[in-house]
């Protein structure tokens, strides 16, 4: 019988990791059971498929590094350095610079380099607990700042479980046949609660260290048991890791690099089984207040959906690689070739400038944190589900049809074809026909390869499939107030209900498009 309780071992969880090296070693022997292939595998960080995914999150260190301002901050309960995914935004400011952060990663990667679900559901939690504490007189807001001076001092990654795999999707987690589908307290004892079910799409996790299981969805007084939120260490008893196929995900363990397209890093999304998982009572910040779920869901989306702001980067990626295979291909100078990269760039931008415009208009909540703008946010990711779509289509117009047909790097280095192949695939003279090949590989991985996941399908699905950003739009578009400012200048209204009326009716989003602010 085992006792699922893994000892947080204190020189393992207060170690601080300061860069990309010491993170990828941090990952090694930690006995998780993770699966890939049918096989149960050791170390994930050393499996070729995976270990592209551990750069990516590697790369958040490095720029810590390399550029401390935009990828750090100063701990307000260590007085360290950390990284700007552990930290709770207190300014605007703090918002944007996750943003400008999220891009320039999104540039150097090429792909989604997951540690943002984490610093969101930090970000939404603390105001969440703050405000349960106060009604309801719980102490969950302290027990997460406790856990947050421990990730601080660790200086972790810490990945966010929010997606139940949800089963019958017109059914409330009591309703549905099985009782798993949903992630719910298993067994009550006085030390903790045990966790039972199974949260689907987890990006990074099995990168992590430590992982906070939330609620997906608004809960009604039936689904008590389902209401938990409680942080648990990837390698606590009972979690076992199932990682997901993507597309031509084995040629990350190909001989080579070009067929791979990015030889260094990519996503890794993983099923995340939990079979009566223990949390002590100091990780646990919600038991059961069910009428919470919405608001702790609600505003995670708000700081994620903006987040997506992270795919401009990776478009600035592709619009680049764009841009050199019209080069390569001798064409850089034609109309319509420029025409299609202004597209790319005009579609690009709107999606960060809505992005980054949510986080300047966040605003504080009662616990201090500031909470980006719920309406651009969630027109942000609704670009997102768009845009990246349209400019991978256009990267495919600008590459040509080889970008589909290419032969093998095996090919290519063939003695007796491999001369021949690279004689009729050159393009302009100014290029060798390796370096056209190499960028045509790199659209093929960002537009259908194993990053087209992270660049496409995470921009479809990731904090949200389409139709729920489309509701909260609805939800937050004030139409009545804009039917009185027609019916002003219609002159249906005298002037003076335009004074008394319009002046009161803002609202909310409207309140904070016109708040003057202080110099
Ligand atoms: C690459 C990737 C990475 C991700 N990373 C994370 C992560 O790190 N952590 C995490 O918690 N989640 C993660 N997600 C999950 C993401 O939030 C979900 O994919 C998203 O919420 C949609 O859920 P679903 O995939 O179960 O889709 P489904 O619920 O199966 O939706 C499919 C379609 O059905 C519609 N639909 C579903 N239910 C209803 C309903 N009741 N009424 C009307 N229409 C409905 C949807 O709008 C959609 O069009 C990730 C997803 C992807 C693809
Ligand atoms: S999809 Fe973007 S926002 Fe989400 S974890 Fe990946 S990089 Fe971060």
């Amino acid at each position: 019988m085992v006792s699922h309780k893994r000892k947080i071992d204190p020189s393992r969880d207060t170690l601080k990791i300061t860069n990309g090296k010491e993170y990828l070693e941090s990952l090694r022997g930690r006995g998780l059971d993770v699966y890939l292939f049918g096989e149960k595998i050791k170390d994930p960080v050393d499996h070729p498929v995976i270990r592209p995914s551990a750069n990516a999150l590697a790369e958040t260190y490095d720029l810590g590094v390399s550029n401390p301002d935009l990828a750090t901050t100063v701990s307000p309960y260590t007085g360290e350095r950390i990284s700007r995914f552990l930290h709770v935004c207190m300014s605007a400011h703090d918002l944007v610079l996750q943003n400008k952060m999220q891009r320039r990663l999104g540039q150097l990667t090429g792909t989604c380099f997951q540690r943002c679900v984490g610093m969101d559901a930090f970000n939404s939690l603390f105001s969440v607990t703050y405000e349960m504490d106060e009604t309801l007189k719980t102490n969950y807001h302290q027990r997460l700042i406790s856990f947050l001076t421990m990730m601080h001092k660790l200086n972790g990654v810490v990945g966010g479980a929010m997606t139940d795999v949800k089963g019958d999707r017109g059914l409330a987690p009591h309703e549905q046949s099985d009782k798993d589908l949903f992630v719910h307290i298993s067994k009550r004892t006085k030390e903790g609660v045990y966790i039972k079910g199974a949260k689907a799409h987890q990006t990074g996790t099995v990168n992590s260290h430590w992982m906070i299981v939330m609620p997906t969805m608004r809960l009604k007084k039936e689904d008590k048991d389902y209401a938990v939120i409680g942080a648990v260490p990837v390698d606590a008893e009972g979690i076992t890791y199932v990682c997901g196929r993507q597309s031509c995900d084995t040629r990350s363990q190909d001989e080579g690099t070009i067929d791979v397209g990015n030889a260094k890093f990519g996503g890794s999304e993983a099923m995340v089984l939990f079979d009566d998982v223990f949390i002590p009572n100091e990780f646990i910040f919600m038991d059961g207040e069910y009428d919470y779920a919405a608001m702790l869901v609600e505003r995670f989306t708000t700081y994620h959906r903006r987040s997506y702001v992270c795919k401009s980067g990776v478009g600035d990626a592709l619009i680049g690689a764009a841009a050199a295979v019209s080069e390569m291909n001798g064409v850089p100078k034609v109309s319509h070739i420029r025409d299609k990269l202004v597209e790319m760039s005009h579609l690009n931008e709107t999606i960060y400038g809505t992005g980054i415009a949510s986080s300047y208009q966040g605003h504080p909540t009662k616990s201090g944190c500031y909470l980006c703008d719920d309406m651009l946010s969630n027109v942000c990711k609704h670009h997102v589900t768009r845009f990246p779509f349209e400019i991978s289509r256009l990267a495919q117009d600008l590459a040509g049809g080889v970008v589909s047909t290419l032969p093998s790097e095996k090919d290519l280095n063939h003695p007796e074809i491999g001369g021949l192949l690279k004689k009729y695939l050159k393009g302009s003279d100014k290029f060798t026909a390796e370096e056209r090949i190499r960028i045509l590989r790199l659209i093929e991985n960002m537009t259908m390869g194993r990053n087209a996941v992270g660049y496409l399908t995470e921009s479809m699905h990731g904090a949200g499939s389409p139709q729920a950003q489309r509701i909260q739009i609805q939800r937050l578009m004030q139409v009545e107030y804009k039917k009185r400012l027609a019916r002003v200048l219609a002159g249906l209204d005298v002037d003076e209900e335009r004074k008394d009326g319009l002046a009161n009716e803002l609202g909310q989003y409207f309140e904070r498009v016109f708040k003057v602010e202080p110099n």
